[in-house]
């Protein structure tokens, strides 16, 4: 048993399951033996790449995007240039660096990182300098707000329901003389539809985070956009556990394996439009970087000697690589321009 299996195990002994939310969150971020809280968990040797990580070009075309919206929107002074769940800080600095190439930007940003584990807020400031470090999304300042997330949502809690005969039964973990399991706690009433056997996933988390941002940028103007794996109106169990760089279950190493779910973008667009903001509908994350010249960008880099560019570039956009499973959404104020590339979800209604 992990150090962290160890305390679970005690808090379930002490008061019954825990959701499956608690759990996750428990393994990510405790305080001593959290999986962000103790290790830079990105890379080769680590547990798995993320798109900054593979290639600058993708953090730069980020950048610019928000730029051109800075841009469009009159150049407010001074803004909030903000990113959840910043990892390494490298997706932050390509953006920086896109940015300083739009006149005035740069001086104009106040950069904010929003980030929980004291570990990583300590290689972001080595490697971006003087930013300022938030608890939590409640604590952005009154500003119009520019902001990246690039697999941070996927992150965040999420609780099951599994459709059982008398309503919906949620999964929780509790104890067995192995160790940790899986079981179903008394079932409940849920407005949805399901057959037995069913799984719905349910990230409020994330709609309360969406909905503070959206109401933000309608309020204050500014631009948001969310990268992540996921789909619209998900469906079933896609809690997964990932440690050095392969799928394990999720209740095998707590605190040493990565926990994340997909993200459904479709109750998040819903949260940005009830908090009275535009948002396009979720993109593939290869057609919107090709969309932005991000062929061009890696021709560029290949010509300047960088030898692994183009193989990024397939990386990023390939539909059987990320291009597909990763999807891009924005959001920005209404009757503004959208974030290039991105159009309203409400001209898509019917096909969304
Ligand atoms: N965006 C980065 C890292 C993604 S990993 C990249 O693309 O490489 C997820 C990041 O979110 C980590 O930095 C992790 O510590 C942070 N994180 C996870 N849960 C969080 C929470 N509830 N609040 C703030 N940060 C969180």
């Amino acid at each position: 048993m992990t150090p962290l299996a160890e305390i679970i195990a005690q808090r379930i002994r002490a008061t019954g399951p825990i959701t499956l939310a608690d759990y996750m969150e428990l393994c990510l971020l405790h305080p001593r033996y959290g999986y962000y809280a103790t290790r830079d968990p990105f890379g080769q040797a680590g547990d798995f790449t993320t798109a900054p990580e593979i290639s600058q070009i993708f953090g730069e075309l980020c950048g610019l995007a928000l730029a051109q919206t800075w841009m469009d929107q009159g150049r407010p002074a001074p803004f909030t240039l903000a990113e959840p769940g910043p990892g390494r800080g490298t997706l932050m600095a390509d953006m920086l660096r896109a940015m300083r190439a739009v006149p005035g930007m740069f001086k104009a940003a106040d950069v904010t990182l929003i980030e929980a584990s004291p570990h990583l807020r300590g290689v972001q400031s080595e490697n971006l300098g003087d930013v300022r470090h938030l608890d939590g999304i409640e604590e952005l300042p009154d500003k119009p707000l520019f902001m990246m997330a690039n697999e941070f949502f996927d992150a965040l809690p999420v609780r099951q329901f599994q459709r059982v005969e008398e309503g919906w039964a949620e999964r929780v973990v509790g104890l067995d003389k192995d160790g940790l399991r899986m079981g179903l706690a008394p079932p409940v009433d849920l407005p949805r539809a399901g057959r037995i056997g069913d799984i719905v996933e349910d990230c409020s988390a994330a709609v309360a985070i969406i909905e503070a941002i959206a109401g933000r940028i309608a309020a204050r103007g500014g631009a948001a956009i969310i990268v992540d794996y996921g789909g619209w109106n998900g469906y079933g169990d896609t809690f997964q556990a990932l440690r050095a760089h392969a799928p394990e279950d999720p209740l095998a190493h707590p605190g040493e394996a990565d926990l994340t779910a997909h993200v459904d973008f479709a109750p998040l667009a819903a949260a940005a439009i009830r908090a009275g903001a535009e948002v396009s509908r979720p993109l593939h994350q290869g057609d919107w970087l090709l969309s932005l010249g991000a062929e061009a960008r890696a021709r560029r880099l290949a010509d300047a000697g960088d030898a692994g560019a183009m193989d990024a570039l397939r990386r990023l956009t390939r539909p059987d690589e990320m291009g597909h499973l990763f999807k891009a959404m924005a959001i920005w104020p209404k009757g503004a321009l959208p974030v290039p590339g991105f159009d309203a979800l409400r001209h898509h209604a019917d096909d969304a």
